[in-house]
């Protein structure tokens, strides 16, 4: 009989889950989210500090032509690795790294979880 009433009692409140993904304008991103990266290889110098930074390794600098960045290296972001701590966009000088309120993720290829600008 009590959960009757606590039933009865919710019949007619407003329910407090949303019905992702189709009310997606109703997702509300709290404060300081991290999402996904944006990175700008316009601003990157190759520095590296990024890579050197990660606590999980997801950040990989590899060659590049010295026309793209000053030292001639550049990052690989892999999502599958990161924590979403946002230790890159702190470590960065350049604000070459930023992270965005961008979550949704899933998909069916791995390398959708690449960010790389090649
Ligand atoms: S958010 Fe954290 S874990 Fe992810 S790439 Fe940046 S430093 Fe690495
Ligand atoms: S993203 Fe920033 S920290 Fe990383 S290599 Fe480029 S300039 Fe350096």
């Amino acid at each position: 009989m009590a959960m009757a009433g606590e039933v009865l009692r919710h019949v007619t409140k407003k329910a407090c889950t949303i019905l992702y993904p189709f009310e997606k304008d109703q997702v509300f991103m709290p404060k300081g989210f991290r999402g996904k990266q944006k990175f700008d290889i316009e601003k990157c110098t190759g520095c590296g500090l990024c890579a050197r930074d990660c606590p999980s390794g997801a950040i990989t600098m590899v060659e590049c032509s010295k026309e793209v960045t000053k030292t001639g290296k550049r990052p690989i972001f892999d999502l599958a690795l990161c924590l979403f701590c946002a230790q890159c966009e702190e470590s960065c000088k350049f604000d070459a790294v930023v992270m965005t309120e961008e979550y949704e993720l899933a998909g069916f290829e791995k390398s959708n979880l690449i960010i790389d600008i090649c």
